[in-house]
């Protein structure tokens, strides 16, 4: 059996042409023991051959309308010609690109300053499609930049050729287009709410989630081995969908004007109350929202802190069960203080346990818990009393949002080190990912073209 498949090109100008695309070839097998029908290689092949008829007809457009003169309709002459290689998904293509001269020889009408322009390679300043781009940014926010390549290269003929080096550069820029964005858009959102009036954020109901964690560093460009990452998440009530955000942190980036920026491109903008959930940490404190905000301590990283205190006192050598149990019926008291928003008991409820146990410093659980409570006492609630009212109190039992963000790709026992730069790029492609971006919003990250100058 043998199937040949065939492409019939109608062109603008009425011509027509037929060209075989991929023909397949089958010996009689009454039963296969592999299967049957299109083998990945050959929907490598067949889509590769289209591709390469559809890249030059397109190409062969865009030059023949360029080439004629828009007032007296002659053709530009050609200067000569050049190739332009374009990747695609499935697989690259070398065009021919002719370069004309800019001026009309029969009406002295120019279509650019220069004397000579090539049409296809205005018309392409990026020699990938941005489906392309897209696909190996997606696949390298998830995995590393030589893991995506072999599984780009198990679908896509494009990847063939492609190394891991190129998909790291396509990363980069796409996530230094999000960066400048984001930064735009904090700037704008200073200029215009800067002066804003306080608005009361108790009753709010949107929670903005904060913390921050780490990822390795390239000691030597870096002088740390660490570089901290700042992340934010927000799960917007109508929706319940989840959107992310994150940057390395360092220099001018530590601003709220970032978060606020933030918020306002996921719909909830400036005048919208919102409880800013955080984990008391110093390194977040400087990223604090304007006059609609009320900072929390977030019940889920408290919660968190009283279980390890837990599992610490159930471990605590030297005390019979019943002194155990008193220990632990104590720490659990401390926490139902603090869910009942008596911060100070609590507070002297921990001091208690300290003499108790002889646990002293920071260095263990019952120190770290008070370190971190004392540190953002000015942000403990009456939580039980915001529960009641359905108000947001805690990130509710998700991951944190260092963990939604950096997750496998960049956590800090990874084999991979990254620059400030590098870590932050990737950090706004992730999310883009994480966010549910998709090539229509891609294209928007892509240069506009420069189109040739109508006639003088
Ligand atoms: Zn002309």
């Amino acid at each position: 059996m043998r199937i040949t498949v065939e492409a019939k090109i109608e062109r603008a100008d009425g011509s027509r042409q037929t060209v075989e695309i991929f023909c397949l070839e089958r010996a009689p097998d009454p039963a296969p023991r592999c299967g049957i029908g299109v083998l990945l290689s050959e929907s490598r092949d067949l889509l590769g051959n289209l591709q390469r008829v559809v890249l030059r007809e397109q190409a062969d457009e865009i030059v023949a309308a360029a080439r004629q003169c828009r007032r007296c309709s002659q053709r530009l002459a050609v200067k000569g010609s050049a190739g332009i290689v374009y990747r695609t998904a499935f697989g690259k293509v070398t065009l021919e690109a002719p370069r004309l001269y800019s001026r009309c020889s029969a009406c002295g009408a120019r279509v650019a300053a220069s004397m000579s322009c090539s049409p296809l390679a205005l018309a392409l300043p990026e020699r990938s499609h941005p489906q392309w781009v897209w696909l190996q940014t997606r696949y390298a926010s998830v995995m590393s930049y030589k893991l995506a390549r072999s599984f780009l290269a198990t679908g896509f003929a494009g990847a063939m050729d492609l190394r891991a080096s190129s998909i790291r550069s396509s990363a980069q820029r796409i996530g230094a287009r999000l960066e400048k964005e984001m930064q735009q858009r904090a700037e704008a959102f200073w200029t215009l709410h800067h002066d804003d009036a306080a608005i009361d954020a108790r009753a709010a109901v949107h929670a903005l989630q904060i913390d921050a964690g780490y990822v390795r560093s390239v000691p030597q460009t870096e002088g740390a081995s660490w570089i901290s990452v700042i992340a934010s998440k927000v799960v917007r009530p109508e929706s319940q969908r989840t959107h992310a955000h994150a940057y390395a942190g360092g220099g001018t980036l530590w601003r709220g004007d970032r978060q606020e920026a933030f918020l306002a491109s996921v719909g909830i903008g400036g005048d919208v109350p919102v409880v800013l959930l955080c984990d008391g940490g110093e390194d977040v404190g400087v990223a604090r929202l304007g006059n609609r905000s009320l900072r929390i301590l977030d019940w889920f990283h408290i919660g968190m802190r009283f279980r390890h205190l837990q599992l610490a006192l159930k471990g605590l050598p030297g005390v019979d069960d019943a002194e155990r149990e008193r220990l632990l019926r104590r720490a659990e008291g401390a926490k139902w203080l603090l869910w009942h928003g008596r911060a100070e008991s609590c507070l002297a409820r921990l001091q208690e346990l300290r003499r108790d146990t002889g646990w002293v410093g920071k260095r263990n659980a019952l120190g770290a818990l008070a370190a971190n409570l004392e540190n953002g006492k000015a942000c403990l609630t009456n939580y039980a009393a915001r529960r009641a009212r359905g108000l947001p109190i805690s990130s509710a039992g998700a991951e944190s949002a260092v963990d939604h963000v950096v997750g496998q790709r960049m956590k800090r026992n990874g084999h991979a080190r990254w620059t400030r730069r590098g870590a932050n790029h990737l950090l706004q492609v992730r999310c883009a990912v994480l966010n549910g971006q998709d090539v229509r919003n891609f294209k928007r990250w892509y240069p506009t073209q420069r189109p040739l100058a109508t006639a003088s």
